[in-house]
């Protein structure tokens, strides 16, 4: 019998009694589905990529780029044009400007005469890179990771400010995210991650705005202006029930804990395998973590990444799981203040189809207690 949940954190209950958010349906008989294409070859070794990419020639300097940040140092103005070629290998982490952005970052002369930018793309578009070739996660040094988030932070931080005195605005949209393989929609092998800052109301969908309503309307229902489901399943291992409910199973899909995080397996997965990432205490945006956060971070994306690594080298083959996948930095916009809880998401590529592409809405094969069960197994045995 194939079973329904909401996502707890973006889902609400609207005018006409009716569930607005996203739904996982649960179909175990799925998994057994025949899969009747060539698979060519299924090369089980994940063979490292040459390390002459882009973002190599331009730690090299070999390759010009506007450098944003050296680890915990700013180096150019987030709006600057100057590119440079440079060595940059005596840093560890490093933010450079992305070229390739869908948002105009320096309006030249013919836009000048821009007077709202209501409806035109500005922003700024940055790619954050180690200056060391990875290419995955659950490879790099917990450290690495840690001094990448730092220099992320920074630059965020600074754009941020930049920003808002540039377009006179106190509302941004940030937009943080790493595509981890080709499937996932990286270009370069080179592990990266991108953040979009946009200056203008575009950039905030339904996903985004939905996790930014929530909040307001789990205070409402509960009577309690303090009320944060995320604090709760983040802190309080026993039953919890949300407010639509819908009880959570958190002990059951724990995988990962430390004393800033914890990583569970989505309780309403966009895609099978789907992490999520909650701090123990409440954040709204990247921005405002501190350095012990930051650094609990690094350590709990190192272990999720590992922990989904397992997995998927496990599962069924007609799960249709890739390695590839994305990480997606859920927050609060600035300026919102929407007392919206910071939450990580790592989704692993899985081909969907139709129905699922109509709704925000999908259909899972296993059930997250019983992946968290073997993650957590497999943790114990990488160790
Ligand atoms: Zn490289
Ligand atoms: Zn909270």
């Amino acid at each position: 019998m194939p079973l329904e949940r909401f996502d707890p954190f973006r889902t609400l209950i609207n005018e006409f009694n009716t569930k607005v958010g996203h739904v996982t349906q649960f179909s175990p008989i799925r998994g057994k589905r025949p899969i009747e294409h060539n698979n060519e070859e299924t090369e089980e070794i994940i063979e490292h990529s040459p390390q002459d990419d882009s973002f190599c020639r331009v730690v090299k300097g070999e390759l010009p780029a506007v450098v944003l940040s050296r680890d915990d140092k700013i180096i150019e103005h987030p709006l600057s044009v100057n590119s440079e070629k440079k060595n940059l290998e005596d840093s560890s982490a490093i933010s450079i400007v992305n070229l390739f952005t869908p948002m105009a970052r320096v309006l030249y002369d013919n836009t000048q005469q821009i007077t709202s930018i209501k409806d035109k793309s500005v922003g700024i578009g940055i790619v954050h890179l180690l200056t060391k070739h990875y290419d995955i996660l659950s490879e790099v040094p917990i450290i690495e990771v840690a001094k990448l988030l730092t220099t992320t932070q920074l630059v965020h931080r600074n754009s941020i400010n930049e920003l808002k005195e540039r377009y006179k605005t106190d509302k941004l949209t940030t937009l943080h995210f790493f595509n981890i393989g080709e499937e996932s929609g990286a270009s370069i092998c080179h592990l990266h991650s991108q953040t979009y800052i946009y200056a203008n109301d575009i950039g905030h969908g339904w996903t985004s705005l939905g996790f930014l309503s929530v909040p307001g309307f789990h205070k409402e229902l509960k009577k309690d202006e303090d009320y944060c489901l995320a604090c709760e399943v983040a802190n309080n291992k026993e039953k919890i029930v949300d407010p639509i409910e819908q009880e959570l199973l958190v002990e059951e899909r724990m995988v990962f804990e430390n004393n800033e995080w914890v990583v569970l397996t989505a309780f309403s997965p966009e895609r099978d395998g789907q992490l999520r990432l909650i701090s123990k205490r409440h954040v709204s945006q990247f921005i405002d973590l501190d350095a012990k956060q930051l650094m609990g971070l690094a350590e709990a994306l190192v272990n999720a990444n590992k922990a989904l690594d397992n997995f998927i080298k496990m599962a069924n083959p007609s799960m249709n799981l890739l390695q590839d996948r994305n990480i997606l930095f859920r927050q609060d916009n600035v300026g919102y203040s929407s007392g919206m809880h910071l939450m990580i998401d790592i989704i692993p590529i899985q081909r969907i189809g139709g129905a699922e592409i109509m709704e925000t809405y999908r259909i899972a094969t296993m059930f997250p207690e019983d992946v968290a069960s073997i993650m957590r197994e497999s943790l114990k045995e990488t160790k």
